[in-house]
C-alpha cells in the first residue's frame, strides 16, 4: 500500500512534469513556426534573384525544418494529453464514501494504533475526478496515522456550509512548528528519513484541492495534532441533471 502511494505520487508528480516541459516548449515552438513562415515569404519576394538550383534547396530546407516543427508540435499536444489523462474523468461523488473507502485501505496500517472517529454530516454529491480526491484522503490519512507515535485518534469530520462540503482530517499527533508548517504544501518538502517520505503528498493534494475549485488549510501545534480543513463546491444543479440523463439514456438501451 505504501509502495503505491508511493508509484501514484510519482504518477502525478510526472504529469505535473510533463505539463511544465510540455509549456516550456511551446514558446520556442511558436517564434520557430512563425520565424519560418517569414523565411518562406521573403524568398517568394527574392525569386527573381535566385538561381533555379538554390530555390530548390531553400525550399527542401524550409519543408523539412517545417516537417520537423509539425512533429514537435504533435508531440506537444501528446504531452498535454499525457498531463491532463485523469482530469478530464469528472463524476459525481460522495464524500463520505470516498472517506470510508481510503479509512479501508489504511485499515491495516491504522487498526491496533489508532482509533477513527466519523462524524459525517448528509451531504450532496461534488463532481471530481474520484481517482484524485481518494487519493488526497489517502495522502491525509496516512500523514496523520505517520505524525502519531504510539497510539491516537484521527477525527475525520464532514459538514456542509455554504454550497461547500468541508472536511476536517485531525490527528492527536505529533504537529508542527510554524517553521515546518510554512513549507509544507511545497514539492519535495519532507521532514521524514529518506525512504519513508518523497515530500511530494501534500503538494499533490494542494494542486488536486485547487484543480476542483477547492481550498486547503491547515492548524497545527506542535506535541498536540494537526488539523487539515479543505472546503469543495457542491455538484451544480447542471451536472447532477446532466448525469440524470445520461443514467435514463443508458436505461433505455439496454
Ligand atoms: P511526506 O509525507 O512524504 O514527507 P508530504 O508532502 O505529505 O510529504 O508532507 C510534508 C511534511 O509535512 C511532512 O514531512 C511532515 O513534516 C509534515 N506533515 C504532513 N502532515 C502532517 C501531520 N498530519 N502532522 C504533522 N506533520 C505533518
Amino acid at each position: 500500500q505504501q509502495a503505491q502511494l508511493i508509484q501514484s505520487e510519482k504518477m502525478a508528480s510526472l504529469g505535473q512534469m510533463v505539463a511544465g516541459v510540455a509549456h516550456e516548449i511551446n514558446t520556442p515552438l511558436g517564434y520557430a513556426n512563425s520565424n519560418v513562415e517569414i523565411v518562406r515569404d521573403s524568398l517568394q519576394g527574392l525569386e527573381e534573384q535566385l538561381d533555379a538550383d538554390t530555390r530548390g534547396e531553400f525550399d527542401m530546407l524550409l519543408a523539412d525544418a517545417q516537417y520537423g516543427l509539425e512533429q514537435i508540435s504533435e508531440l506537444v499536444l501528446s504531452l498535454k494529453d499525457f498531463s491532463r489523462v485523469d482530469r478530464s474523468q469528472t463524476e459525481l461523488f460522495d464524500v463520505n464514501d470516498g472517506l470510508d473507502t481510503s479509512l479501508k485501505i489504511c485499515h491495516n496500517q491504522l487498526k491496533d494504533r489508532v482509533s477513527i472517529e466519523r462524524e459525517y454530516a448528509e451531504l450532496p454529491k461534488i463532481s471530481c475526478a474520484p481517482s484524485q480526491l481518494n487519493q488526497v484522503f489517502l495522502n491525509l490519512i496516512n500523514n496523520a496515522s505517520q505524525a502519531i507515535d504510539g497510539a491516537g485518534t484521527i477525527t475525520i469530520k464532514t459538514e456542509l456550509e455554504n454550497e461547500r462540503v468541508l472536511i476536517r482530517v485531525r490527528d492527536t499527533g505529533c504537529g508542527m512548528d510554524e517553521e515546518t508548517r510554512a513549507h509544507i504544501f511545497e514539492p519535495f518538502f519532507t521532514t521524514k528519513p529518506i525512504g519513508e517520505g518523497t515530500g511530494l503528498g501534500l503538494s499533490i493534494v494542494f494542486r488536486i484541492i485547487e484543480d476542483h475549485g477547492g481550498e486547503i488549510s491547515v492548524a497545527s501545534k506542535k506535541g498536540e495534532g494537526t488539523e487539515f480543513l479543505i472546503s469543495l463546491p457542491v455538484a451544480s444543479q447542471s451536472a447532477t441533471n446532466k448525469k440524470a440523463s445520461a443514467v435514463l439514456i443508458d436505461d433505455s438501451v439496454e
